[in-house]
């Protein structure tokens, strides 16, 4: 068979077969090897691209090839077919599909973790677009389905493999890849391990709003562990429960029910059903937070439910505790300061901001005691853990402190390979 005759045969096999056609059954058909069937598939692809007078083009799909035609002529090929497919996506939907092409296969379950909002629809709306598939189920409890983004994804992107994809935030893909690799080790019966970034430091060290820019950089959810102290001490204020009797907050405990809602990545902590948000940042719950969290029954509701949520996905926590405590086998640890005027300052615009106007001299004062308090106590006071990175903010900007940040994740990325080994290309 000569080559002329080879590249007619491919021609007409791909011409017959329509759909994507495995690059080793060409070479089977035209019995030729893998090597060879590949530079047919090349030449074919160039004499397409350089004939102006032909319509089609050679699409190649992880390690398969088909037949397509021009984009340019588009035009002409909806007036033939009718405008079969409208390719307009929504916002909702073009999120969805990156999350599932960069992270599959993934759970249902995965998706709403990394987009924050349930997305079931949005999943189903792609797959009866034929954007999105299913390829097996999950071996964990429920079967959950495992999702994939079909071949008809890749054409409408112009994509060979989504080993093309552009790369996203280099820690997103490591949030993705940790997803991955617990998902195999769930799937092989070993313990899941999502990442957890811990960042703990004393009030007004800038933690809650570094912690939500690092979260929108990483695309990782973040949860202010300070919140649920704090909801907590102004559940029992309004009770007329004092936050330092033990035995009254033990029985009030008993029959709280506390949820937190990361949904929108704004976060709602709900206790008994009720968000108790917009109550929770005043002096008297700051005061009512540190003193409820000295008692240990208060601290182990707490930490439980944070346990609970680190081990389903990858989080950003910020607190006191949590890098030698809560979570003390965290990859990624900061321990964030500043000198005692700076963060009273911050402190005072915040709560101005909040409309419950002070004097820096009494924030100073309700600081120290809180801060004192908070370090002294005896369980899991406010600590830098031993591998915990320290930065002093008084100095920086916020964006100065989460670019180091930044750099510190890149450089502990370097020394534990794990993290980039399986990373898309
Ligand atoms: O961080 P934030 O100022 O909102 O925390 C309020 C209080 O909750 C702290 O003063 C501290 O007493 C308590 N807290 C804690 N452990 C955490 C987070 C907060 O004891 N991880």
């Amino acid at each position: 068979m000569s080559e002329v005759d080879k590249m007619a045969r491919l021609e007409a096999l791909l011409f017959v077969s329509g759909d994507p056609l495995a690059n080793a059954d060409i070479a089977t058909y035209l019995e030729v090897d893998a090597d060879e069937a590949a530079s047919l598939i090349e030449q074919l692809k160039r004499r397409y691209q350089r004939d102006p007078m032909s319509g089609l083009i050679v699409r190649q799909i992880e390690g398969a090839t088909s037949l397509g035609t021009k984009p340019v002529y588009a035009d002409t090929l909806e007036a033939f077919y009718g405008k079969v497919r409208d390719l307009k996506l929504t916002d909702a939907a073009y999120e969805t599909l990156a999350v599932i092409a960069y992270n599959a296969p993934a759970t249902r379950a995965e998706i709403e973790t990394v987009r924050g909002v349930n997305s079931d629809s949005v999943v189903s709306r792609l797959i009866e677009r034929g954007l999105v598939r299913e390829v097996g189920t999950l071996e964990t409890p429920g079967r959950p389905a495992l999702l994939d983004v079909t071949e008809q994804f890749l054409m409408d992107f112009g994509l060979s493999s989504t080993r093309e994809l552009p790369p996203v935030d280099l820690m997103m893909y490591d949030t993705i890849t940790e997803f991955t690799q617990e998902r195999q080790s769930a799937a092989i019966g070993a313990a899941p391990k999502p990442l957890v970034i811990a960042i703990d430091g004393p009030s007004g060290s800038g933690k809650s709003t570094i912690a939500r820019l690092l979260s929108e950089h990483l695309g990782i959810l973040t949860l202010d562990t300070g919140a649920m102290y704090r909801a907590l001490g102004v559940k029992a204020l309004r009770l007329g429960i004092s936050p330092s009797d033990q035995e009254a907050v033990r029985a009030m405990l008993s029959e709280t029910s506390m949820e937190i809602d990361l949904a929108d990545r704004v976060q709602k902590t709900i206790v008994d059903g009720s968000d108790y948000t917009p109550y929770i940042r005043t002096p008297e719950a700051s005061k009512a937070a540190s003193d409820i969290s000295v008692l240990p029954v208060t601290r182990e509701y707490c930490v439980r439910i944070q346990r609970e949520i680190g081990k389903r996905q990858a989080l950003i926590l910020d607190g006191r505790d949590i890098g030698t405590y809560v979570f003390p086998d965290a990859p990624v640890k900061f321990f964030l300061t500043a000198s005692h005027e700076v963060r009273a300052k911050r402190r005072l615009v915040d709560l101005e901001r909040a409309g419950v106007p002070s004097t820096l001299e009494e924030v100073m004062r309700e600081m120290e005691i809180r801060d004192r308090q908070d370090s002294e106590r005896q369980l899991a006071p406010t600590k830098r853990a031993d591998d915990a990175i320290l930065i002093d903010t008084s100095e920086m900007s916020i964006r100065e402190v989460v670019d180091v940040m930044i750099d510190v994740i890149r450089q502990r990325e370097q020394v534990q390979p794990s993290w980039s080994q399986s990373r898309h290309g």
